[in-house]
This record gives C-alpha cells, sequence and structure tokens, in this order.
C-alpha cells in the first residue's frame, strides 16, 4: 500500500457578499472532512471580480466562519494577488504546444454565433486558432490564451457525491484561460491555486460540477495529480425551489442575531444533506468522529426553520 497523503480541504468563496447559509455548509463539510483525517482546512479568497469583491464581504465571511468555530489552517490565500503565477502556468501551456494564442475578433465570434444558431448547433468556439502561427496574427488585435480541450473521447469527473459524471470532449471548446487584457480566467487560477495549495479534496456546490470537467483537463495537461471531488447539492426552501430570503437565505451572521447558537447551527448544516443513520442531534465532535463524503445525498436539501429552532432547544 502506498502512504495515503495528508488530506487538504479548502473553501474558496467570493467576497462579494456575506458569508450566506451555503457556503457556510460547504465550509462546514470541508472542515469536517479535514478534521475527520487530522488534515488541513485551507481558506482562499477568490477576489480576481475587482468590481464587486469587497473588504467589508471578506471581513464578513472571516467573522461567519469564526462565529461557525470553523478555524482554518494557516494564513488566509488571496487568489487575485497570484494572478503571475497563474499566467505562469498558462505559458508553461503555451510552451507545451497545450494551449495557443487566439485572435478571433468579437466580429468573428459573434458570426460563429449566428451560424451555429441558425443551424440549430450549440454555440462553440471552433478552434480556428489551434494551428495557425502567431505571424499571421491580425495588426491590433489583442490575443487571449486558448487551452486545447481534448476534441475526442470523454473527460470523466469521479464524484463522491454524483457519481461517475461523463463530458463528452466534443461539447467542451477550447476554454479562454488568459483573457487579452491578460488576466487569467477563472478555472484556470482554481486549478492553479488548488494544486499550489496541496488540495486533496474539492468539497463546493453543484453548481461547480461541470467546471470540474474542464478543470480535471487543465490538470492533466499538467501532469498534476486531480484532487477528489464532492459537488454537494444547492440547498431549497421548503417548498422545493431555489431558496429565498424569507426561507432561510440569510448570512449567516442573521442566524447568530437571531439566537440561534453555533453548535444548533452546526448541528443542523451538518445535517442538511449529510446523513448518518436515524441520527438528528449530535455534538461537533460526533460529527468530527463520524463524517464521510459518501454519505451525502444526491437530491437537494430543503432548509427548514422549525427543525433549526428545535435543535436550537438541545443546546
Ligand atoms: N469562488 C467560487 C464560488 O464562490 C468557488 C470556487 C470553488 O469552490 O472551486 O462560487
Amino acid at each position: 500500500m502506498t502512504d495515503k497523503k495528508q488530506v487538504v480541504t479548502r473553501f474558496a468563496p467570493s467576497p462579494t457578499g456575506y458569508l450566506h447559509i451555503g457556503g457556510g455548509r460547504t465550509a462546514l463539510f470541508s472542515w469536517l472532512y479535514a478534521r475527520r483525517n487530522n488534515g488541513k482546512f485551507l481558506l482562499r479568497i477568490e477576489d480576481t471580480d475587482r468590481e464587486r469583491s469587497t473588504d467589508a464581504a471578506i471581513e464578513a465571511i472571516f467573522e461567519g466562519l469564526r462565529w461557525l468555530g470553523l478555524e482554518w489552517d494557516g494564513e488566509v490565500t488571496y487568489q487575485f494577488a497570484r494572478q503571475a503565477r497563474h499566467r505562469e502556468v498558462a505559458e508553461e501551456l503555451l510552451r507545451q504546444g497545450k494551449a495557443y494564442y487566439c485572435y478571433t475578433s468579437p466580429q468573428e465570434l459573434e458570426e460563429m454565433r449566428e451560424k451555429a444558431k441558425a443551424e440549430g448547433r450549440p454555440i462553440r468556439y471552433d478552434g480556428r486558432w489551434r494551428d495557425r502561427d502567431p505571424s499571421e496574427a491580425p495588426e491590433g488585435v489583442k490575443p487571449v490564451i486558448r487551452f486545447k480541450s481534448p476534441n475526442e473521447g470523454e473527460t470523466i469527473v469521479r464524484d463522491h457525491v454524483m457519481g461517475d459524471v461523463r463530458f463528452a470532449n466534443e461539447q467542451l471548446d477550447d476554454l479562454i484561460i488568459v483573457r487579452s487584457d491578460g488576466t487569467p480566467t477563472y478555472n484556470l487560477s482554481v486549478v492553479v491555486d488548488d494544486h499550489d495549495m496541496g488540495v486533496t479534496h474539492i468539497i463546493r456546490g453543484d453548481d461547480h460540477l461541470t467546471n470540474a470537467g474542464r478543470q480535471s483537463q487543465i490538470y492533466a495537461a499538467m501532469g498534476w495529480d486531480v484532487p477528489e471531488f464532492a459537488h454537494v447539492p444547492l440547498i431549497h426552501g421548503p417548498d422545493g425551489a431555489k431558496l429565498s430570503k424569507r426561507h432561510g437565505a440569510l448570512g449567516v451572521d442573521a442566524y447568530r442575531d437571531m439566537g440561534y447558537l453555533p453548535e444548533a447551527m452546526r448541528n443542523y448544516l451538518a445535517r442538511l444533506g449529510w446523513s448518518h443513520g436515524d441520527d438528528e442531534i449530535f455534538s461537533t465532535e460526533q460529527a468530527i468522529g463520524w463524517f464521510d463524503l459518501d454519505h451525502i445525498g444526491r437530491s437537494p436539501s430543503r432548509f427548514d426553520f422549525a427543525k433549526l429552532e428545535n435543535l436550537n432547544g438541545h443546546y
């Protein structure tokens, strides 16, 4: 048997608002999994959207995590500060012929879109700069860097919650990894950061499942180990619809202000999507002892104030 790597999980919020209940649960699952395995739980602030990221949101995330008792290990990583490193990896991909400069103009892209629409095909970039020499580049066009996504076969994401999720490679076009203004895009940054931070398990919302396919391809191209994934279904309201404010889509701080106790909140959030037999009430220590990724349910969980209220009465 080979030595098992130390488990490293992370929480990677974009600081564009308060820490909401779904983020709190993702952080809790990542924290529980790290603690269960004597691993590390890291925090990365994904502040690359300069317009929408705010210091107040960063503070609210810190505060929310602290209130929930989810202390992270080591220093916080700020994604924006790592752009030079992200570009370095894009350049490495260029050198290896796994990425290329693309000079397609906005007009050409528009034509491509129109044509695809008229023919009833999905809109995809057609790879026209894949094998062209940059010496053919038109004057004055700043290129983007695109990743050469494999265009045959399939990419399989092995997910602890969703099982094997298969993407037909022909459906994924060549992803832009660096924009024409030189800024790296989300999927590249996330892969580079998770790799450099030594993340072994990515636990996050299932709205990132398609990205996991893209990201797996970048890991493979760099020859890096792909982390294990667990994509957790979103939290819905009691009526099964998207969680609204009235039904619980509040900041973690709002629950604190309503008088809920962090222990009750942890217990409640742990049960929201993860099951351990019939146990309803358990301490955080018990949750750490029991937590696993294979008992996270595949269907969205429903938020229920009455249950939270009831749990709160036990603490
Ligand atoms: N920053 C992303 C978000 O807040 C999460 C990225 C990730 O977990 O990979 O949705």
